[in-house]
């Protein structure tokens, strides 16, 4: 299967409630091959009303960090979340949603194959590493795995409702930057790091 399919599939899913409440599925968007893959929580309702991820406020601020890291979704990232449709009310997935969407998260990082991954947010990081795990105390470091490097930050709508944490992602992210140049390309230009 090549991501084509498995996003022709995930178009079509009908596995979870959420098939029921949403507008569209969101696959998530970027370059196939991208070196960095960036996992948020769940469409929000710009993102079920577009079809695309990460298009509201918290997607227009994620964009402004990443345009400072001299990344871009076309070349640099692919974006998705931990479930593909949006939850009534936009509240936190359920663990029946992820459980049975997660393998579809899974699927596409095994075919972009990136080498950093971005967890935004603590349902990324708990559903990814471990649903003990605490975004406060995590964020920053760096994790492995499955052989990956992984990175934990705010997630963007946190920055949004406290502005004061704006200066620690901006830190981690700088980080991510300096990885960048040491395992995908030493030559990374960006204007800020
Ligand atoms: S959230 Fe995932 S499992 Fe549920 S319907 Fe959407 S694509 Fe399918």
């Amino acid at each position: 299967m090549d991501l084509n399919e498995l996003r022709d599939e995930v178009l079509k899913c009908q596995k979870c409630g959420l098939a029921k409440t949403r507008n569209k599925v969101i696959f998530g968007e970027g370059n196939n091959r991208a070196p960095v893959f960036i996992i948020g929580e769940a469409p929000g309702g710009d993102e079920d009303m577009i079809g695309r991820p990460f298009v509201g406020v918290s997607g227009q601020l994620l964009d402004k960090i990443l345009a400072a890291c001299g990344f871009t979704r076309k070349e640099h990232v692919f974006i998705s979340n931990i479930i593909k449709c949006r939850p009534p009310g936009n509240r936190v997935p359920q663990p029946d949603e992820t459980r049975i969407c997660k393998p579809y998260l899974l699927k596409q990082i095994e075919l972009i194959d990136p080498k950093i991954i971005i967890l935004l947010g603590a349902t990324a990081l708990k559903n990814m590493l471990g649903p003990e795990l605490r975004i406060t105390r995590l964020r920053g470091t760096w994790m492995e795995w499955e052989g990956r490097l992984v990175m934990p930050v705010f997630h963007p709508s946190a920055l949004l409702r406290n502005p004061d944490l704006k200066r620690d992602t901006w830190e981690d992210f700088k980080k991510i930057v300096f990885k960048y140049r040491e395992i995908v390309d030493a030559e990374h230009y960006s204007d800020h790091v």
